[in-house]
């Protein structure tokens, strides 16, 4: 097992791998930009090393300054968490060539399901339902024009190198699809400097459900069941929970699918494959070779630590348990906590938390890194926590969510708190009748609420 681990990221996951880690009796560096040295994930680990400015690329994107820090602080293993460079297939290389572990799978299978045009390929092999769409990425506007024609409307432009929603476009016709096509192009250059563009079949109504995979280096992949993540706004996952609704036929379908995605890439470490699913169908839309988000809700009704799971697999241990040994208790529930006003089109709101208050109990879980005093700062992402809850069941599950809800205070700063808590409160949402639509279709309503109820 290692004995120190260097942890690039921030924020909530930082703090998460970080109390894992001290678990396990590992101990920890972190990484900061200069205007995080305050963050909680430098407070808690054993030891800091700021690598650069406030900007991500001078920061937490700065592959050298990142492997520097590693290499003088004796880490034999880097964690990256999510986002920033945990799907970065040159990072991975440089770990290896620098003799570090990176906790994840290699670069090769990065490389192989970070693209999503080629994942599509591979998948479309192993005989893995996709979206209908073009075979792989599309050469340029006249192909792509043809194949839409094909296809039929509407259709979705998507970048290869995707992620976070960007470089997505719909078109409901082939007018819109020509002004569409450029327009995603442009912004998939603008945020992934590559402009590959695949197509899609737009699919109207769906949920959004995706299999937790674990697969150790000797040829071992398990799942550790769905979740579903339909609630969303703009692409964006708001609420997630596990396990979903859908038929165990279904579920059977999509576990084994996943599984087998996971096994023609040889794949290891933690992952996930997500799924479009509708009516009795269900489509590969990509695979997300790290920790996600959403991992508590699968870690409530298991009882696994994933980031546990990822370190002992890098770590080279073997899965020592099997598919049957896996077992599923009740229904746990995540709502993202954002700096954000909701009435003001979501303008994410930094600035210092004044006052806090967290709900604790059973089954309650709040994984952040704000305190009372902490400034949320304006140069990263906006989410600022993760309410996490587990019951019996999901009623109960939602009923322990709004209690939460209610009791949690943040101040002084704009959060969707009162977004979800109406969520919560919604019809359809609570008898399970939701998709990715969802917030779309219901925004309006969602957003009746009196700032000061
Ligand atoms: P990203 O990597 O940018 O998050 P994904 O491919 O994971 O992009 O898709 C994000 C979300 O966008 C999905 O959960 C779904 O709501 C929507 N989406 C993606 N592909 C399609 C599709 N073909 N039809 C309908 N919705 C889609």
């Amino acid at each position: 097992m290692f004995h120190k681990i260097l942890i690039a990221n921030r924020g909530e996951i930082a703090v998460r791998i970080i109390r894992t880690c001290k678990y396990m009796g590992i101990e920890t560096v972190a990484v900061y930009s200069d205007v995080d040295k305050d963050s909680l994930h430098v407070q808690l680990a054993d030891e800091a090393v700021c690598i650069g400015g406030a900007k991500s690329s001078d920061s937490y994107l700065n592959m050298e300054n990142i492997i520097t820090a590693a290499i003088s602080k004796g880490a034999e293993a880097i964690h990256p968490g999510f986002g920033f460079l945990s799907e970065n297939s040159a990072f991975a290389d440089l770990c290896l060539e620098c003799n570090i572990n990176f906790i994840g799978p290699n670069a090769s299978v990065i490389k192989k399901m970070g693209n999503k045009s080629k994942a599509r390929e591979l998948m479309i092999q192993a005989d893995v339902p996709v979206v209908p769409g073009s075979n792989g990425s599309v050469k340029n506007l006249e192909e792509a024009k043809k194949i839409a024609l094909e296809i039929g409307f509407p259709i979705l432009i998507k970048a290869s190198a995707g992620g976070g929603g960007k470089g997505m476009r719909v078109a409901f016709n082939l007018n819109e699809f020509v002004s569409s096509f450029k327009t995603a192009k442009m912004e998939a250059k603008n945020a992934f400097g590559d402009d590959t563009m695949y197509l899609e079949k737009y699919i109207l109504n769906p949920k959004h459900i995706e299999i937790q995979v674990l697969a150790d280096k000797y040829g071992k992949t398990i799942h550790l069941g769905e979740r579903d993540c339909s609630i969303q706004r703009r692409n964006q996952k708001v609420i997630e929970e596990a396990p979903s609704n859908i038929q165990n036929d279904l579920r059977n379908k999509m576990t084994q699918a996943a599984i087998k995605a996971c096994e023609i890439v040889k794949y290891e470490n933690a992952g996930t494959v997500e799924f479009l699913v509708s009516g009795d169908d269900f489509y590969f839309i990509e695979m997300n070779t790290r920790i996600q988000v959403e991992h508590p809700v699968t870690e409530m009704i298991t009882g696994f630590d994933i980031v546990r799971e990822q370190i002992k697999i890098a770590s080279g241990e073997k899965l020592n348990y099997n598919q049957n040994d896996i077992k599923y208790t009740g229904h746990s529930i995540e709502c993202r906590l954002n700096a954000e006003n909701p009435k003001l089109n979501f303008k994410p709101g930094p600035g210092k938390i004044t006052h806090l208050h967290i709900p604790t109990g059973p089954g309650i879980r709040f994984d952040s890194f704000i305190y009372i005093d902490y400034s949320v700062l304006p140069f990263y992402d906006s989410m600022i926590g993760k309410l996490i809850v587990k019951a019996d069941t999901r009623k109960e599950a939602i009923r322990k969510m709004r209690a939460v809800l209610e009791e949690l205070v943040v101040e002084d700063i704009p959060t969707n708190q009162n977004f979800l808590y109406m969520i919560m409160h919604d019809k359809d949402y609570v008898e399970g009748n939701f998709d990715t639509f969802f917030v779309e279709r219901k925004i309006d309503s969602l957003l009746e609420y009196d700032e000061y109820e």
